[in-house]
Parts: structure tokens; sequence; C-alpha cells
């Protein structure tokens, strides 16, 4: 098993066994459990975009960062694009914190963790053990349908001599083969998308997304796949599909501090 729950201070993640083979990478799958909010976003929301009320969500942010021991959590305003914000220990990068417009993120720099938000997309981490750089994508079906994976890739490439080879992959919890239900696939996916449908209508996204990792260059026993389904596990998971008005799950990689 690549991914086991730990439970530790009233609070719950996903840890990626990836940690135990490279001490440096810190990430973090977190479970709703524990966190300060109320009903309907109980109780670890990491989102100020659903209603809930913004101090909440900074404790429940403020956690996060004490329990994995970073400076910053960067976060930003996820539109199901492709649009890219790298933070590189070259270029002295600027505090930001909640960016609009942006679905991948990048970094070089030790403590600080890239969080994606998410109730029933997927959050895609990167690792490159070769140049310690770390990457974390949004990637719902529009996701796919642009192939964010790709082009994640396609910059760590470029900006940091990223070999795809060498990358390391952790799909998150999200909306699994059981729940993905697209009634207006016809329209939505183009056709090459079309095999991914397990039943009439559900399609299996995880295999899609581990599909495109590989057209990226990443080798398929570098890809590890949760296989935790947003709709189904209530008790761990937000979910839009199953409650429109309900929190985000988050996670978070980070290279750690030395
Ligand atoms: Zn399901």
């Amino acid at each position: 098993m690549n991914f086991k729950r730990v439970q530790e201070d009233g609070l719950a993640w996903l840890a990626w066994s990836l940690e135990d083979v490279f001490p440096e990478l810190s990430y973090r799958s977190w479970i709703r459990c524990g966190g300060v909010s109320l009903p309907p976003y109980d109780g670890l929301n990491l989102s100020y975009g659903v209603g809930d009320d913004p101090d909440r969500v900074s404790q429940n942010r403020r956690l996060v960062r004490l329990s994995m021991a970073l400076n910053e959590l960067i976060s930003v305003g996820q539109v199901h694009g492709s649009n890219t914000l790298i933070l590189s220990a070259k270029e002295k990068p600027q505090p930001v914190r909640e960016v609009h417009g942006i679905d991948i993120l990048i970094t070089d720099i030790p403590g600080l963790g890239l969080l994606i938000k998410q109730a029933d997309c997927q959050a895609v981490a990167l690792y490159d053990p070769e140049n310690q750089v770390i990457a974390n994508i949004h990637c719902g079906w529009r996701g796919n349908v642009h192939d964010v994976i790709g082009q994640a890739v396609g910059h760590l490439r470029a900006g940091f001599g990223t070999r795809p080879e060498n990358l390391r992959a952790a799909l998150s919890p999200s909306l699994g083969p059981c729940c993905a239900e697209f009634i207006n696939y016809r329209k939505e996916f183009p056709e090459k998308f079309w095999p991914y449908q397990v039943r009439p209508h559900f399609f299996d996204l995880w295999r899609l997304s581990c599909d495109q990792l590989q057209q990226a260059g990443v080798r398929p026993g570098n890809i590890h796949v949760a296989g935790w389904c947003s709709r189904c596990q209530e008790k761990d998971l937000f979910s839009y599909r199953r409650a429109q008005v309900t929190g985000r799950n988050g996670t978070v990689i980070a290279l750690r501090r030395p």
C-alpha cells in the first residue's frame, strides 16, 4: 500500500509511502475530521471560497501549517485551467497567498507547502528527487481535457531540467469510477476519453490521469493512486457531488526545511 491513514492530535491525513524513501519530502492529503469548521463545512475545511467563516478556515490552515512545520502554505484560486505559479529559490519570490486563476503550483523552496483544495477533483502531486522540485496540480475532468498534467510536467522540464522518468506522482482521493457519472460526456469529453467508460456514463478518471502521466513520460511504477472515492467516503472526505454546500479537502506537498 502506498498510502496509509494517520491520525495525530485530532487531525488525520493520508500519508504517502515515498516519505520513507525520501525523508526531505512531506506530503499529506488531509481528511476532514478535526479542524474547527461547523456543519456543513465540518471540520477541516481549507477553502475560503465555499461560504464558511473565514476565521475558521484560517484556523484550519494554521493547524495544517503547524502540523507540517511549514514556513508558509501557498494556495491559489483554482479555475479548472492550466495557468501555473512557479515559486523558485532562484527568483526571490514575493509572498503570495491567494493568486486567482491558477491550477498548477511548482516550487523548489523548502518549507513552502503547496496546497490544492479539492472536493471530487484530483490533486496530482509530483516530486523530482534529482532536482529537488515539487508540483501540485488541481485536476478535475476539465483539467484532463486540456491535459493540465502534461503541461505541469512540461514546466518542470523547461524550468528545472526535470527528467520525467525520475518523477514520482501521487493521485489524491477524488471521485472514483463508482461515482464519476457524466451524462453529457459526448459533449464534454473528447472521443479519446470514451474508452475510460466503465459502465454506461461512468468514467475511470483515475486511470485517465495515470495514462496522461505516462504520456508525459512518468513511469507506471512511479505513479501511486490513493484510490479513495470522495463521494463514497462521507466521513473522511468532502464531495461536491454528494452535497453542493460543503467544504474542501486539501492536499499539501512540501520539501522539508533542512
Ligand atoms: Zn464512489
